[in-house]
């Protein structure tokens, strides 16, 4: 049987290679971007997982939109407004690509951030979407760009990560929030704002969203995996009532609906009274990572390496001299350390600039200081 052309067209993923490699006992893995298993909250889900065999009903079908007390809660919580809604999805990942299936024709064109998300750039590719980017900085976006883009390309939607970007850090200040929900008003064009890093801020002051700015068009993707657990695979896609009809339609056909029971162990761990200390746990954990990580990278590596500070997220971008970055992932790797070369972020391999993605939310304090000076001895060979 053939496959899909736009199935074939995928490039086989160098992040699973670089997983698989780095589960490795023997690696310190600054790769994925998994939190820390110690940090998931099952005493808080505990009393929930008990009750749940009463809970006759949560096993029978449910609404595709997702489970009414959980989407209730939500409601409240997002601060909707009456005109918009929320529906849950098996990760945030599904919004994503029910946002793509819904929306995007072959040849449409979404704008995307350079450097990216990988899985966005997948599920828009699937769809055989026109991927243009805009270029970024330690402030977010180059308006200047956008605009133009906006201008020339039309574009359907402009996707990107705002908060604790994924693979940069960068977080957008308030200027820039305001000035890209403009532009997609002034345009027209959607704003996909994916915000799964947005509750891991250690630092600094929480900023409104995106669509905070242009509610009527936007469409925020949140996810539980950061702050809960990944394996639970449970996000939010909120956003106005005629821009989600669509979406349900799809998930009708993807999956009738995501797991109920699980909805419900999510409701009992928002409403648990320990959940925002839990919260703070898992930023204060990170932070004291995340200190360790930067100190040793400014410590241990030379002036031609630059990083950027970040204030929540789980990753660092650090920026290195002219060089082969797959081929220093792979010595890296033959050194026990493994990191993700920027190519893999870029729709253009070609135009990445030389860096590394590293993680820092997954080893503890003590292996990211090894992990620190391993990259250095590394770094410094190749010179
Ligand atoms: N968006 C971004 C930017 C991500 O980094 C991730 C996970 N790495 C996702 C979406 C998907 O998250 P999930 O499906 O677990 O909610």
């Amino acid at each position: 049987m053939d496959i899909a052309q736009s199935v074939q067209q995928l490039k086989p993923s160098y992040i699973r290679e670089i997983l698989a490699a780095a589960s490795d006992k023997n690696v310190i893995s600054l790769a994925g971007g998994l939190p820390d298993e110690k940090t998931f909250p099952i005493d808080l889900m505990t009393p929930t997982l008990e009750a749940l065999p009463a809970m006759t009903q949560v096993f029978q079908y449910g609404s595709t939109s997702g489970y009414e007390p959980l989407i209730e809660h939500l409601t409240q919580a997002y601060r909707l407004p009456a005109t918009h809604q929320v529906i849950t999805c098996t990760g945030s990942q599904q919004g994503l690509d029910l946002i793509a299936r819904a929306y995007v024709n072959p040849n449409d064109t979404v704008v995307m951030e350079a450097p990216c998300y990988l899985g966005a750039m997948q599920v828009f590719g699937l769809m055989q979407a026109n991927i243009i980017t805009v270029s970024q900085d330690e402030f977010g976006p180059n308006i200047q760009q956008l605009e133009q883009h906006f201008k020339v390309s039309s574009p359907k939607m402009f996707y990107a990560v705002p908060d604790f970007h994924n693979p940069t850090g960068v977080c957008w200040p308030l200027e820039k929030r305001r000035q890209v929900a403009e532009l997609c008003i002034q345009y027209n064009v959607a704003f996909i704002e994916d915000a799964p890093y947005r509750e891991l801020r250690f630092a600094g002051e929480e900023l409104p969203l995106v669509s905070d700015f242009c509610p009527d068009h936007s469409i925020v993707l949140r996810s539980f995996s950061k702050v809960a657990s990944p394996g639970l695979r449970v996000g939010t896609i909120t956003g106005k009532q005629s821009y989600l009809a669509p979406l349900i339609k799809v998930k009708q056909g993807a999956d009738l609906h995501s797991c109920v029971p699980v909805q419900a162990i999510v409701l009992g761990l928002l409403e648990h009274p320990d959940f925002p200390k839990h919260l703070a746990q898992v930023r204060a954990l990170y932070q004291s990572r995340y200190n360790t990580l930067f100190q040793a990278l400014k410590t241990y590596l030379s002036d031609d390496c630059q990083i950027s500070p970040v204030e929540g997220g789980m990753f660092l971008w650090v920026t290195l001299p002219k060089c082969d970055t797959f081929k220093l992932a792979q010595e890296l790797l033959a050194n026990n350390v493994a990191v993700v070369p920027s190519p893999v972020f870029y729709p253009t391999q070609d135009e990445a600039p030389p860096a590394m993605r590293l993680n820092f939310t997954n080893a503890n304090s003590e292996d990211l200081l090894i992990a620190v000076q391993r990259i250095a001895d590394v770094l410094t060979n190749a010179r």
